[in-house]
């Protein structure tokens, strides 16, 4: 490490971006104000096997060249200085889809025997859960979140383009049997299309012993096709619910969690609706993102990325790794900024950065 007259690591050839203040010798993911990140986001896979109409086209999209990707060790490498030397505690397995990455149970088993253990979790559309759900509690997963936007077979094969909803209800029980508790739903509603499903999907939550949250739709879709005027609100969400359900604010302290949750009916249900569009919850944001090809995103909607898998390449250290990291997450900017008139939307979407 190259200590820079503000007292700010610096590598030669590494810009520091929006950083004005100077970064405390510190060894965790500080930024500028105040944040630390503790929960890693990591995208294992590009790759999908659904083609949800609101995150990429029919034809899916040019996928990262295997060569681009971390290889598993190289995951692991950069998982590793996470945990052991950044202070990551949370490991979040996301995609694309991360079930169709080989080598993910490995992966999870390398993660979960560092020290300190940290918590792992997948965020998946449930297809291969059937078959999945219980090596991958062998290899050390504690929780999962199932991604479904409807009841209705019909309307699954319009949104996702593929007849697959009764693949996901099984994985769903496969991963309640292997003892995922609580199992998660996420759902984005959209108007038009499924946006009268949200009371049946709460109700089939409630049923089944499954924590459901809804998900403002966001502008990451490939197509860039997102349009705040049809984007269905937090608001109507919750107007739609309380039309069946009693909904209490939770007394639960949120955290960082990106979820407002309510009781259902006096509870202990709970629905939570993540509403990154209408209520931002930037403040509070404790989030690194890693994607399969090694970059480090320090904000969903982040225009910019650092580059680790040149450096790991090229025979970087894992102290030289960790203090790229650090600079990449004190240059993270406030806010995500959706709401500015000058917001653009990242070249990289959903479905290569990870949810
Ligand atoms: N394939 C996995 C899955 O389906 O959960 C993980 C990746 S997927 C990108 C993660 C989550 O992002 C899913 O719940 C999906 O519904 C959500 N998602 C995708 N595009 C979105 C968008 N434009 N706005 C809001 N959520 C989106």
């Amino acid at each position: 490490m190259v200590a820079v007259p503000l007292g700010i690591p610096a590598l030669p050839g590494q810009s520091l971006g929006a950083v004005t203040v100077p970064r405390p010798d510190d060894d965790g993911l500080l930024d500028q104000y105040g944040r630390v990140a503790t929960d890693l986001r990591i995208s294992v896979t590009d790759r999908c096997n659904l083609r949800c109409t609101y995150c990429m086209p029919a034809e899916g999209l040019p996928w990262l060249p295997g060569g681009e990707m971390l290889s598993d060790d190289e995951l692991v490498r950069l998982i590793t200085i996470a945990v052991e030397r950044l202070g990551v505690h949370e490991l979040r397995f996301t995609g694309g889809e991360p079930l169709l990455r080989p080598g993910l149970a490995d992966i999870l088993r390398r993660s979960t025997a560092l020290t300190p253990r940290p918590h792992t979790s997948l965020t998946t559309n449930g297809l291969r859960l059937d078959r999945l759900a219980g090596p991958l509690v062998a290899a050390g997963l504690d929780r999962v979140n199932v991604s479904l936007d409807t009841l209705d077979q019909g309307q699954f094969l319009t949104l996702t383009r593929r007849d697959r909803l009764n693949d996901v209800l099984v994985g769903l029980r496969a991963a309640v049997d292997a003892g995922l508790a609580p199992v998660k739903l996420n759902t984005v509603l959209m108007r038009g299309v499924n946006e009268t499903e949200a009371v049946p999907l709460l109700e089939f939550a409630l049923e089944h012993g499954y924590e459901l949250r809804f998900i403002e739709q966001m502008p990451l879709d490939a197509q860039h096709g997102w349009d705040r005027a049809t984007m269905v609100t937090a608001e109507e969400i919750l107007a739609s619910l309380r039309t069946r359900f009693t909904l209490t604010p939770d007394p639960e302290a949120r955290g960082g969690a990106p979820a407002e949750t309510w009781l259902v009916d006096g509870g202990p249900a709970k629905v939570g609706v993540i509403a990154s569009v209408t209520r931002p919850f930037c403040g509070a944001c404790d989030r690194t993102r890693l994607t399969a090809d090694g970059q480090i995103r320090n904000c969903l909607f982040a225009r910019d990325e650092s580059d680790l898998r040149g450096p790991l390449r090229a025979g970087a250290s894992d102290d030289e790794l960790a203090d790229r990291w650090r600079i990449a997450m004190w240059g993270k900017l406030p806010g995500h900024g959706i709401n500015d008139p000058s917001f653009l939307q990242p070249d990289r979407p959903m479905s290569a950065i990870g949810g």
